[in-house]
């Protein structure tokens, strides 16, 4: 109930700030009853603008982004711009995109022209002088810099995470499931709606390399000779929160994977220029793992774009064809988690398995977040019965058991991106 009330005032608030009458006149969207557990949780506009599909955000539907990004490590800044290409679904004349309100636009265009635009909280209210006409298409530039949020605890929450590695070298990853791609480029920041594609060009000090998701089309060592622009390409639709970069002191090496029918599938691993001996020993268990998971869900589903790890200053993170690997070579979770015995790399196991379940398989409201983590719980679990047998595997998943509090729902309210499930258990749990 309370939930309701905290949604019944940001509207109120809405209407307090001016908002032209098309965000206003709509209702909340339904939030579905769990008693009164989510009673203790308290949403913000900020949730509600985020969380929620009002007509400003399904009147398009994005199938193309390129985002084009200028990265100053030492002056923790970015700039650049994005070109959003969509289709109109129902006629409109106001979208709603979403961009950190610590981060500045610059300047919104479309067909040539300047386009007025509102910014309440994390979103972006954008007026175009006519109503678009629903099938048509267009495309909408979005100037725009800053210095985006720090992670204080990657990848638990979102931000950059400007490190350095062991050898005093800049090195930053990118985590932002949860809090959102919004945090650091201009999107339209909602699950239900994945662009087909995406380019991604980064450019930085020419020192440094750019890992990031899918495949690497160019390398540019720009005219000022002081920086180099990397651009990626992802060929398959995308969550916007996949999309990630890591900068560092990387060295490349690939590998490949037989499929059961033949096919082969290329396998490229980024890590620290000191810790490729570790790497290439400790990545051989990643044909084992992809036989395994092609044998109960079928191919790794993103073939064309490849299947990458790519080492990171935080612990993992399922990037799409582009894993964050941080668990420091080490077996099970940080050397602990599996059973004694046993010999595998939790992240690299884990991570996999949401590029089914995940990332192939797709949640439309972080809600419903248990369908990415419980289905990948058991894949985990499949992948220890494959290798070690069914025994083991009852084995490794008694160890997840202790977890299994009932403390509280799995499934979480729906409009406001909600992705607390821990904190919302910690009353309980006391
Ligand atoms: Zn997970």
């Amino acid at each position: 109930m309370y939930h309701r009330l905290l949604l019944l005032c940001s509207f109120i608030l809405l209407l307090a700030s001016c908002v032209p009458a098309p965000i206003i006149a709509q209702a909340p969207a339904p939030v579905p009853s769990h008693g009164d557990y989510f009673a203790r949780h308290q949403f913000s506009l900020a949730d509600t603008l985020r969380g929620a599909l009002r007509p400003e955000r399904t009147g398009f539907d994005v199938h193309y982004y390129e985002l084009h990004l200028e990265v100053s490590p030492a002056e923790r800044y970015i700039e650049g711009h994005v070109n959003m290409d969509y289709r109109v679904v129902h006629p409109t004349q106001r979208l709603q995109i979403d961009l950190f309100k610590n981060l500045q636009i610059d300047s919104i265009k479309q067909a040539g022209r300047h386009l007025p635009y509102e910014r309440i909280a994390n979103a972006v209210f954008i007026d175009l002088p006519a109503q678009l006409l629903t099938g048509s298409r267009h495309r909408m530039t979005i100037w725009y810099g800053g210095k985006p949020i720090a992670a204080k605890n990657a990848p638990w929450d979102g931000g950059f995470v400007w490190s350095l590695d062991h050898k005093d070298r800049t090195w930053v990853g990118i985590a932002c499931e949860g809090t959102g791609a919004s945090l650091w480029w201009p999107n339209k920041d909602h699950l239900s709606d994945e662009p087909d594609s995406m380019l991604v060009s980064v450019t930085v000090p020419k020192r440094l390399f750019v890992a990031s998701n899918g495949n690497l089309r160019e390398e540019v060592e720009l005219d000022n000779r002081y920086q180099k622009r990397y651009d990626w390409f992802v060929s398959y639709p995308i969550n916007n929160y996949n999309i990630s970069l890591g900068i560092g002191s990387y060295v490349h090496f690939d590998s490949t994977y037989v499929a059961f029918d033949g096919e082969v599938l290329e396998l490229d691993y980024y890590v620290l220029d000191y810790n490729e001996d570790r790497a290439r020993k400790q990545f051989r268990q990643v044909g084992p793992m992809l036989a395994a998971y092609e044998h109960y869900f079928g191919k790794y589903p993103f073939w064309q774009d490849g299947y990458a790890l790519i080492e990171t200053p935080f612990l993992g993170m399922e990037h799409q064809s582009a894993i964050a690997y941080g668990n420091r070579y080490m077996r099970g979770y940080l050397g602990g988690l599996i059973p004694d015995d046993m010999d595998w790399d939790y992240i690299i196991i884990h991570e996999t398995g949401h590029e089914y379940f995940g990332n192939s398989i797709s949640v439309a409201d972080h809600a419903e977040m248990w369908i990415h983590e419980s289905f990948t719980t058991y894949m985990e679990t499949l992948y220890v019965e494959y290798r070690y047998g069914k025994k083991d595997a009852l084995r490794y998943i008694g160890t997840q058991r202790p977890f299994i509090q009932n403390e509280s729902p799995i499934l979480g309210p729906s409009g406001v991106n909600f992705d607390d499930f821990g904190r919302c258990s910690r009353p309980h749990a006391r």
